[in-house]
């Protein structure tokens, strides 16, 4: 699979898409939201530039990206009017995947310019949005040009499914698994912690060319690890995805090899992995961490909606798309099934980072 043509989020605006089925996202986002204010607001108290350029990474189709670039301008218009200076200037880049719905995405400027005029009372003239397509793993930006990124949710996808997944004769270590499980062989694990610690260093080492000494970066990306022993899996939503697709094998729906083949290119890092990532590259000084836990799944129908919206585009390519309606209603059984014993858990981490002077 080539992730960076494959993975994308569902687009539009319907039943499946990515833009109604993104709430837990939005929460996960609004949890984070004080420290987002702490970093922009330090920022911008240091210097009170004219200008902030500022970068949402990895910004999808929906509208969660502009309920963040919203709230920054809501917390810088509160500041300036404290202090009585005028409000700077704002470029907020707007960046994804070359596959992303960003016509979608556009959709939702008319209304998000109106709000900013007529309930925010800020000119069309102070804030310019634009779309960037291309891969955070790699360079985005001219060099010092930005002040600050914001990546939500984005972060844990790998540039690609990491190799050394299979043995020298080809074999899948991964057997009937789609994901880090509790039963792989280490080697599993090895495969993808090494891959995200390449992607995640790339990651870091371009945002340090672009972002300006002192400039400020808040990252949240999904973690593995619980505090609470009650916890018995962090990953139940790729569990029983992949226990749903080997039910199908059972009963002849779909092939053996598929599933033993198909792996996410997808890693949940723990603190120290990230810290050890950043103090290797150098560029930034990690300031805070922040863990947040998001308990509130209702139903399977919620779960797999939320879930099938993420991954069509990867499943569809892998098993074809024929399978997707019948995959996703076993596996909504399956996440019921799960919900009524169980407590399910998606644990995400903030961080706050400045880069070096
Ligand atoms: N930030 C939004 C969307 C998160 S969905 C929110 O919180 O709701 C994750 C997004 O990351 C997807 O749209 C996916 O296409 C994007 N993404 C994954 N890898 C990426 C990469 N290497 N470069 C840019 N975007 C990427």
């Amino acid at each position: 699979m080539e992730v960076q043509q494959v993975l994308h989020m569902n687009g539009g605006v319907g039943d499946t898409s990515y833009a109604n089925n993104s709430l837990v996202q939005r929460n996960i986002i609004s949890k984070g939201m004080p420290m987002l204010e702490d970093a922009i607001l330090d920022l911008y108290c240091t210097s009170f530039p004219e200008k902030l350029s500022i970068a949402d990474l990895g910004c999808s189709s929906g509208p969660n990206t502009l309920f963040v670039i919203s709230h920054i301008i809501d917390t810088i218009k509160k500041k300036c009017h404290q202090l009585n200076i005028p409000l700077p200037e704002f470029q907020m880049f707007l960046n994804d995947l070359l596959g992303n719905d960003f016509n979608n995405l556009f959709s939702y400027l008319p209304d998000f310019y109106e709000k900013l005029k007529e309930e925010k009372h800020v000119s069309l003239e102070q804030c310019f949005v634009a779309g960037v397509a291309g891969s955070f793993h790699g360079r985005l930006f001219p060099i010092k040009s930005l002040h600050f990124i914001h990546s939500a949710n984005s972060l844990h996808w790998l540039s690609q499914v990491p190799q050394g997944l299979q043995n020298e004769m080809g074999i899948s270590l991964n057997k009937g698994k789609i994901y880090i499980g509790k039963t792989n062989p280490p080697s599993v694990f090895k495969a993808y912690l090494a891959q995200f610690q390449r992607d995640f260093y790339l990651f870091l080492k371009s945002r340090s060319e672009e972002v300006i000494g002192g400039g400020r970066m808040v990252l949240t990306l999904c973690t593995g690890r619980s505090s609470d022993p009650s916890i018995k899996e962090c990953f139940f939503h790729w569990e029983l995805l992949a226990q749903t697709l080997n039910d199908m094998v059972s009963q002849g729906v779909i092939d053996q090899d598929k599933v033993d083949s198909f792996n996410l290119p997808f890693y949940a890092p723990s603190i120290q992995e990230l810290e050890a990532i950043v103090n290797r590259e150098g560029s930034f000084s990690l300031d805070r961490h922040e863990v947040i836990e998001i308990v509130n799944f209702t139903s399977g129908q919620n779960v797999a909606k939320l879930i099938r919206a993420i991954t069509e585009s990867m499943l569809a390519d892998q098993f074809g798309a024929g399978i997707l309606d019948d995959l996703f209603r076993r596996y909504e059984h399956n996440v019921d099934v799960y919900l009524s014993n169980e407590k399910a858990i998606i644990i995400n981490l903030v961080l706050s980072m400045t880069r070096k002077e």
